[in-house]
């Protein structure tokens, strides 16, 4: 079977008779929509991060897009945020009808460069969106105290990083809001489409539940618009109920994974060579991905398909150079860091339940590669 970056299989056949639990579950409950694992799981995620409020909806985008609806801000506002991420992220600013504001990134960390936003600042300007990219936080001391000065908000895009910590602050505590993906591929991944909304502010968690539900706060009175059905399905919020006690086990699992990438992959490090993920002071990675850099990334990926390794790049195209994202204005030159990373990165295989054999046949491969490129 070709190795791929991610494969939930193992997973399943581990978890296969809790799994199949829930679903029946749920199925033999008599409510099918925002039942009692929808209750349930917003509890125990909002309880997981020590936050007062939780407000479970149907995917990451709509998560962040519904967030920024809750937080105020709508046509003709800015938010400062970065190309280097995953489309979803720009997608929900433009469909709130805000404009993206993208900022560089910082090259050995791949996250937002705190130093660059003060200076993105306009009057315009109401909220700032830090991705905690791959599973690592972004520096929020500086974007704190920007955002204190500023009066803006602070979203966090934490699809990427269920259960990292940031100076011991699980990421999504550390701003207004935070947004979370539950896609299967997450570090805490339902079997299909999920998302939710963490915050200690009651106002804010209140608009979530009504954005969510057609805009009503009572069945069929609608009190705001817009409104949307955006609703976390009750089969999804219970498999996630039973992740989430996983979910420590899950970021362990992953963190090593990365020991192992490390130990047998470390020695090459150095210019030129293949350039290994760093994991900044005071931060927890939780390894959504494992992304490495070398110059010659695209003979590095096609050299690995004969051994039927299949690697993904995340991503191949910064959102400023994307067609769709042409009319904001930005171009190629740009983002220079975060164009010249893209040409660079690609992802190893990175999952929890990946086995040591798979691993090394991985690594194996990876360096008889190098040493012939
Ligand atoms: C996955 C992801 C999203 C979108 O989540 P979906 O559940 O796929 O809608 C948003 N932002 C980032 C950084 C992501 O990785």
């Amino acid at each position: 079977m070709t190795t791929r970056v991610w494969n939930y299989l193992p997973e399943y056949e581990k978890e296969k008779a809790d799994i199949l639990d829930a679903v029946e579950k749920v199925f033999g409950s008599g409510q099918l929509v925002l039942g009692e694992s929808v209750k349930g799981f917003e509890a125990e995620f909002a309880a997981y991060h020590g936050a007062g409020y939780c407000t479970s909806v149907d995917n990451g985008t709509n998560a962040l897009k519904l967030a920024l609806e809750a937080l105020g801000i709508g046509p003709g506002d800015e938010v400062i945020t970065v190309s280097n991420t995953a489309a979803p992220t720009v997608l929900a600013i433009t469909s709130t009808g805000a404009v993206p504001v993208f900022v560089d990134v910082r090259e050995a960390d791949f996250l937002i460069d705190t130093a660059l936003v003060e200076a993105a600042i306009t009057p315009r300007t109401k909220a700032l969106l830090p991705v905690h990219l791959y599973g690592q936080s972004v520096d929020m001391a500086p974007l704190k105290a920007i955002a204190a000065k500023h009066g803006l908000k602070i979203l966090e895009d934490c699809a990427q990083a269920h259960g990292a910590r940031h100076h011991g602050e699980l990421v999504g505590t550390m701003g207004d809001a935070a947004a979370f993906s539950f896609y299967p591929t997450k570090v805490l991944g339902a079997y299909g489409d999920g998302g939710a909304v963490v915050t200690s502010d009651e106002a804010i968690d209140l608009s979530m539940r009504q954005l969510r539900y057609y805009g009503m706060d009572k069945v069929y009175y609608v009190v705001r618009t817009p409104g949307h059905n955006s609703r976390l399905d009750e089969v999804q919020a219970e498999i996630l109920r039973r992740k989430l006690g996983r979910l420590d086990e899950y970021v362990a699992g992953r963190n090593a994974v990365a020991r192992r990438y490390e130990e047998k992959l470390g020695d090459l490090t150095g210019p030129g060579a293949l350039r290994l993920p760093a994991t900044n002071e005071g931060n927890t990675h939780s390894y959504y991905v494992y992304v490495v850099r070398h110059p010659e990334r695209d003979r590095i990926i096609e050299a690995l398909k004969t051994y039927d390794i299949s690697l993904n790049i995340s991503y191949p195209w910064p959102c400023h150079t994307m067609s769709g994202f042409a009319y904001l204005g930005y171009g190629k030159g740009a983002l220079p860091v975060t164009e010249k990373l893209a040409g660079e990165i690609f992802s190893l295989p990175m999952y929890p339940s990946l086995d040591e054999a798979e691993q090394d046949r991985v690594i194996n491969a990876l360096r008889e590669v190098l040493t012939v490129l």
